[in-house]
């Protein structure tokens, strides 16, 4: 994909978006524009399936609604109502050890800096990036595996690990589709730019896709 073509390739994503799912972290952003919740959510989606992540979140948030009650509660009680998502011992332990940091050395708010997120325990650049775009409306490019496979196959970037990806979009990408990006590459990767069989035949931007497959179904029709 040229560079100049991102504007148009945007621009049908955006059309396409509403037919289908949101990502339940910008869901959760949009409906409570609480960046305690986005940090929470975003660390319980790490390599979860969407669906368990809002089953588990609505739970949650049903029992945790402040940095105190996640401070408060229980460990054993927290990884319960965590469970089914992956590692979700692992998530109760860092979620207690965020809270702690939170209250004692950040007066109960989440921080707006990445360099602050990413001390957090638990928080790599791919949740912090999350928190600042989704959760503070702050410029930032989350890189997930969405993000990084589909913009490997459009040729945008060539890279081999997300960091690298987010290096390069942040070059070639213009700012004002920083925080929407995600979103949109995920509700996309997970409809229609699939991990594997990527449906190419029914894509909306196949006309600008370097994937082999795109190319075939494009001379095709
Ligand atoms: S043409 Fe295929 S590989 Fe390219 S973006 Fe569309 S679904 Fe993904």
């Amino acid at each position: 994909m040229r560079k100049e073509d991102l504007d148009k390739v945007i621009g049908i994503l955006r059309e396409e978006f509403p037919k289908w799912n949101a990502p339940v972290v910008s869901l959760i952003a949009q409906k409570t524009g609480d960046p305690f919740r986005v940090l929470v959510c975003a660390l319980i989606s790490t390599r979860t399936k969407d669906e368990t992540t809002a089953m588990v979140c609505k739970r949650l948030f049903e029992r945790i609604k402040s940095v105190e009650d996640l401070y408060l509660i229980d460990k054993d009680e927290l990884s319960e109502l965590l469970y089914p998502v992956g590692f979700y011992k692992n998530k109760a332990l860092f979620l207690k050890e965020i809270a702690k940091e939170l209250k004692e050395k950040y007066n109960s708010k989440v921080p707006d800096k990445l360099e602050e997120l990413l001390k957090l325990k638990g928080v790599g650049r791919k949740v912090a990036n999350l928190v600042l775009a989704e959760g503070y409306g702050i410029p930032a490019i989350c890189v997930d595996t969405h993000v990084h496979r589909i913009t490997n196959r459009w040729c945008l970037v060539k890279t081999k690990k997300p960091e690298e990806t987010e290096r390069q979009l942040t070059k070639i990408l213009p700012k004002k589709y920083w925080i929407e990006f995600n979103k949109l590459l995920v509700a996309f990767g997970q409809t229609i730019c699939k991990p594997v069989k990527p449906l190419c035949h029914i894509c909306p931007i196949r006309e600008y896709c370097e994937y082999p497959e795109a190319k075939m179904q494009t001379r095709a029709s």
